[in-house]
């Protein structure tokens, strides 16, 4: 039984905050990237291949919080993380601040093929990338409207914010301001149950067998320079063994805290239990009580699928052999 599924972040996603127009775009988005890894199962590919597929399609989107609509971070760069699994053979590669490598996400793979590490970071990942011919773009490719709209309202708030992609900025604000003055990071703030979540990832389970987990992110609007989330940290926002494929979305310093996708898979492997009870505990028992706003998709070796959060909405959709494609946004 094969089976993928996907997301598109997580967060404050509402009926209310979506306009049909918008909320059409991104079910279509969804559908396509969907669409583009089942194809490929279907015909027999390996789940890496699948996953990488399926989050190169979400990373060529602009709607999405991941390479060409990744936020902007507090210097008003972008700066991206990814990180891809294979379960089967516990190999493993990522990338963090990566500024011209269209797809990370391939970065990410090159990193786990062609070199003896797992995670490469800042103007030498983007090297990698280069030296083995990945299609690279100029900083205008990564610039979309609303992600500098809310780069301007993060500075004034002074705060780091989690965004994932909105169509309808919440303040008017001149469309060619300059950059305000940087704020200072003096202060820790609290976190804002209003912010928004990005980020996009996939998991599968291929015909073989194996298991597979791909995450990408621009990571926080406003973020310091340098900051690394969990998408990235191989356990933390992505995780795949024999077991499990998982990948994570929502505040990565708690994600990060919690090590919670690889949590899923110590709660099966020492207690016992079935994917869908220990997603279920990392994401409402562990991370929830503590202000961990997020969710995540995952998949085990039967090819059962869930997508548990424990925010107002996730975009997310999923198919398994033979079965209709589900693709859903908010918590039904
Ligand atoms: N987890 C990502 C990060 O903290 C952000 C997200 O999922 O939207 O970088």
């Amino acid at each position: 039984m094969f089976a993928l599924a996907i997301h598109g972040g997580a967060g404050t996603i509402t009926r209310a905050s979506l306009t049909p127009d918008s909320e059409r775009e991104y079910r279509a988005a969804l559908a396509a990237a969907l669409a583009t890894g089942y194809d490929m199962l279907r015909d027999g590919a390996a789940a890496l291949d699948a996953v990488e597929a399926a989050v190169r399609s979400l990373e060529d989107c602009p709607l999405f919080n991941a390479g060409r609509g990744a936020v902007f971070t507090h210097d008003g760069h972008h700066e991206m993380d990814a990180a891809l699994m294979s379960g089967h053979n516990r190999l493993a590669g990522a990338v963090t601040g990566v500024r011209e490598v269209q797809n990370p996400i391939r970065a990410a793979r090159l990193v786990m093929e062609k070199t003896e590490h797992v995670l490469l970071g800042y103007p030498g990942a983007d090297d990698l990338a280069r030296e083995y011919g990945l299609p690279l773009q100029p900083v205008e490719y990564f610039f979309t409207q609303h992600r500098y709209i809310q780069l301007q309202e993060a500075l004034r708030e002074g705060r780091m914010r989690l965004d994932h992609s909105q169509a309808r900025p919440t303040t008017e604000l001149p469309t060619t301001a300059p950059l305000e003055e940087p704020v200072k990071f003096t202060d820790v703030p609290e976190p804002d149950p209003n912010w928004k979540k990005g980020t996009v990832g996939a998991v599968a389970r291929d015909q073989h067998g194996h298991l597979a987990a791909a995450t990408s992110t621009g990571g926080m609007t406003n973020k310091r320079y340098s900051r690394i989330g969990d998408t990235p940290l191989i356990g933390a926002g992505t995780w795949a063994d024999e077991r499990c494929a998982i990948s994570c979305t929502g505040n990565g310093e708690y994600f990060i805290r919690a090590v919670a996708a690889y949590d899923i898979a110590c709660l099966m492997e020492y207690k016992g239990l079935s994917l869908e009870e220990a997603a279920r505990i990392v994401v409402q028992d562990k991370l929830a009580p503590v202000g961990g706003e997020g969710g995540l998709i995952a998949v085990d070796a039967a090819g059962n699928v869930t997508l548990p959060f424990n925010s107002d909405g996730m975009y997310r959709a999923s198919q398994v052999e033979g079965g209709a494609a589900l693709v859903a946004i908010y918590k039904e």
